[in-house]
């Protein structure tokens, strides 16, 4: 089969033929269908996140079409239409138990990263990663609702629980997770605050219904958010950018007693803790979607409450391309490689 294939950090991606995966009991072999490109995939390539020893085959936004089952494979069938959710938990401990798979101490691995991943024409999943996909929603839709709109609801609704009413403010509203956050909190009945720098994203969060947007470019736009919200501040910041200057304005516009989420990671990034004191401020880290956050993603697009937002679509050969676009900041939306 064709595979896009990681062979060295800091290097393209090859593409090249190499073995189907095998499969053994309880996983299922999958013809891939359409696989979301995602700004990990960078930093995957050059070798700032965990993952299995190269070669590796990423790619962990994956949805496609049951193409084999291994022994014991029960829920699923040959011909079987699904999309992926890339941890891979232990189902059994104290924290999977309640409802926190992606911070299982016992994880196995993730599709795309641990495991090779859905930059291929076939890859191997467990059955208990799989989640029907509905007729209605297309494969790009449904690699995207597997991370890029999954992560916002994790992050939105169970981490932060954001209520009706609450005041949000999106830092990277205008990119490709950010116009997720902004559809999901405007679902809740939030009133939202879109930051971004470009004229067009600030006209594309507007588009997807933020209350009142920002240039991230201006000095001091925590101002901007306190004259909003009576001076007082927003009740949730949530950041998708991870920049030093959009964390230090950030978490001036948070409320007292609010919340800054960190939806962005980078080991770079400082926060004021004397600041925190003083407010009282809660700093939310957040990872990624359960199977249960994503189950509950496909409703929403199935009910036409939220759009997935794909900007471009890419053949296998061209991820690399795809990796520059992403790099560039440029895409608004996702990036989706379609197998079609
Ligand atoms: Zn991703
Ligand atoms: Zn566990």
């Amino acid at each position: 089969m064709k595979a896009m294939v990681l062979r060295e950090y800091m290097k393209p991606l090859a593409l090249e033929e190499v073995d189907r995966p095998a499969y053994g009991p309880g996983e299922v072999l999958l013809k891939v269908k359409a696989a979301g490109v995602c700004g990990t995939d960078l930093k995957i390539r050059d070798g700032l996140v965990p993952t299995k020893e190269l070669p590796l085959i990423p790619g962990h936004e994956v949805a496609g079409v049951v193409a084999a089952t291994g022994e014991n494979v029960r829920r699923f069938r040959e011909g079987d239409e699904v999309l992926v959710s890339f941890y891979i938990p232990c189902n059994s401990c104290p924290t999977c138990l309640s409802g926190r798979q992606t911070i299982c101490p016992q994880l196995k691995g993730r599709i795309g990263f641990e495991f090779n991943g859905g930059f291929a024409e076939y890859v191997t999943v467990p059955e208990d990663c799989l989640i029907s996909k509905p007729q209605a929603i297309s494969f790009p839709q449904a690699a995207v609702i597997s991370d890029a709109l999954g992560t916002c609801y994790h992050a939105l609704v169970r981490r932060a629980k954001v209520k009706k009413g609450d005041s949000l403010v999106i830092v990277g509203g205008g990119g490709g997770l950010g116009l997720h956050a902004l559809q999901i909190a405007k679902w809740l009945g939030a009133v939202v605050i879109g930051v971004d720098v470009s004229a067009e994203k600030l006209d594309l969060m507007k588009a997807y219904g933020a209350d009142l947007v920002i240039d991230g470019g201006a000095p001091s736009w925590s101002t901007i958010v306190a004259d909003y919200t009576q001076g007082l501040g927003a009740d949730h910041v949530v950041n998708f950018v991870a920049h030093q200057q959009s964390i230090d304005e950030g978490i001036k516009a948070v409320h007292n007693g609010g919340h800054l989420v960190l939806v962005a990671y980078s080991k770079e990034v400082k926060f004021n803790a004397l600041w925190g004191h003083l407010h009282e401020i809660d700093l939310l880290s957040t990872r990624a979607a359960t199977k249960a956050d994503i189950e509950e993603c496909l409703k929403l697009v199935t009910a036409n409450q939220i759009e997935p937002v794909i900007d471009q679509r890419i053949k296998l050969g061209d991820l690399n391309h795809g990796l520059q676009l992403i790099k560039e900041g440029k895409l608004k939306g996702r990036l989706v490689m379609d197998m079609e």
